[in-house]
């Protein structure tokens, strides 16, 4: 059977990875992919946006299952069109899928169905917002541990954490003067600053059966130690000890069941993957945000860990029968994702160099090298992205996988490559 896959990270080469191991799968299409889904699939010319040459796409080729990744085309119904012309499709509908492409949207619903999350207000438009902020701290500079959110997308940067009124003043100018995010800042949300450690806890539902997955941890600071400006995310492991068997059990009962049928009675069913930002506080977990889609990069060390046949439990979902699906297979081993990123990124980067020593990295004993922002140029794989590959590794333990990751780094180069050193580091 053939399966489509649209986007063109490493999210989408981990997906394109496994879902070409089961043996049901004859083909993988990857729409439009990048220099690893080349060698590990079949990439398909057509950007994430074209919705109506992506359906005619499934529709020619017979495609039994289609997987949308990233979330832009999630909000924008790519969905619901692949639905309607008849193609089974892995990812929530446009409706559904609000829960990441509005905060306002999403922190109503925490709010309805009761889910631990942090205080907070919406506005539309500045002038109540910094009114608001002015008369909760009306002394010139005076501290403000809040956080600041623009309501739609905007690729992780439409959200400012503030520890002064100033910062807060600031961050709602940016928003709502300056529109540096565009309509996505016709919205905002003020919400309490939460301290504490973050983890992502990832499901798979078809809107009433939940399989929850093990529990990672992302790094999204650009720099060792959490330092420097927020990334899509610099690297991730599983499992990680902040969520053990109780901690993951409350999370079921206090966030994921509640928030499935909160959207079921909402009327916008939710099948997909479920993923929890979580902030582990000391009052307990409270959810930052709900993301509609696999995490990149934790979709990488989940993967790599995964037994079962995904192509079954992806068919499942989208079929409402995850029931059906037994508990999953996972290997016992930790696993770990480095990313390695343009020189700039995350600001902007240059693109174009000629990456080598990929074939001797992913050579070594339980390594597999994700490719994010590559692409083939004159026969060699260049940078094409700020984040170029996920360096992926498994290990007996999570030092080990640690080990085993960086041994990988060290084969890669291209000028200005980087990465984090201390991906896992908070695990012990
Ligand atoms: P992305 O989609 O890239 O994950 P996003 O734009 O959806 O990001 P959030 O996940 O809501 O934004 O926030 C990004 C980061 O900001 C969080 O990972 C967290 O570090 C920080 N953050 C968000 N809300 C809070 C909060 N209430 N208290 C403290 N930190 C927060």
């Amino acid at each position: 059977m053939k399966v489509l896959i649209v986007g063109n990270g490493g999210r989408e080469h981990a997906l394109a990875w496994k879902l070409g191991m089961s043996p049901k799968v004859t083909k993988v299409f990857v729409a439009p992919g990048n220099a690893g889904t080349a060698i590990d699939a079949t990439n398909v010319n057509i950007p994430v946006s074209d919705k109506a040459a992506i359906v005619k796409f499934a529709q020619d080729n017979e495609i039994a299952l289609a997987v949308v990744g990233p979330e832009a085309p999630l909000v924008d119904g790519l969905v619901d069109d692949l639905e309607n012309a008849g193609i089974l499709t892995f990812g929530p509908s446009a409706a559904a899928a609000e829960l990441e492409g509005s905060k306002v949207f999403c922190k109503n619903m925490l709010h309805t169905a009761n889910i631990p999350t942090a205080n907070y207000r919406a506005f539309r438009g500045g002038d109540d917002a910094m009114r608001y902020i002015k008369e909760r701290y009306p002394e010139p500079g005076e501290s403000a541990y809040v956080v600041v959110k623009a309501d739609g997308l905007a690729a992780g940067k439409g959200v400012i954490v503030c520890s002064t009124n100033t910062e807060a003043f600031d961050a709602i100018q940016r928003i709502c003067g300056d529109r540096e995010f565009g309509d996505a800042g016709n919205e905002l949300v003020i919400e309490e600053r939460l301290i504490g450690q973050e983890a992502s806890v990832l499901a798979i539902t078809d809107g009433e059966t939940i399989i929850t997955l093990p529990a990672a941890q992302d790094h999204k600071p650009a720099y060792d130690g959490d330092k420097g400006p927020n990334t899509g995310g610099m690297g991730a492991y599983c499992p990680t000890p902040l969520i053990d068997e109780d901690m993951m059990q409350r999370v079921e009962e206090d966030v994921l069941v509640p928030i499935v049928h909160a959207m079921k009675r909402a009327r916008r069913p939710f099948k997909g993957v479920l993923y929890a930002g979580l902030m582990m506080t000391a009052a307990g977990p409270k959810v930052l945000e709900f993301n509609v889609r696999f995490g990149d990069p934790e979709c990488q060390p989940l993967l790599m860990r995964l037994k079962s046949d995904l192509f079954d439990i992806l068919c499942a979902a989208a079929r409402g029968r995850l029931s059906e699906i037994d508990s999953l297979e996972w290997d016992e081993r930790p696993s770990l994702c480095v990313v390695m990123a343009s020189e700039g990124y995350p600001g902007s980067y240059e693109s174009g160099r000629k990456i080598t020593g990929l074939d001797a990295a992913d050579a070594i004993d339980d390594v597999k090298v994700f490719h994010a922002g590559t692409k083939m140029e004159n026969g060699n794989v260049v940078n094409a992205g700020g984040r170029v590959l996920g360096v992926t590794a498994m290990g007996d333990s999570i030092s080990l996988a640690k080990l085993q990751a960086y041994k990988a780094v060290k084969e890669i180069r291209w000028p200005g490559a980087w990465c984090r050193k201390d991906i896992s580091d908070k695990a012990r």
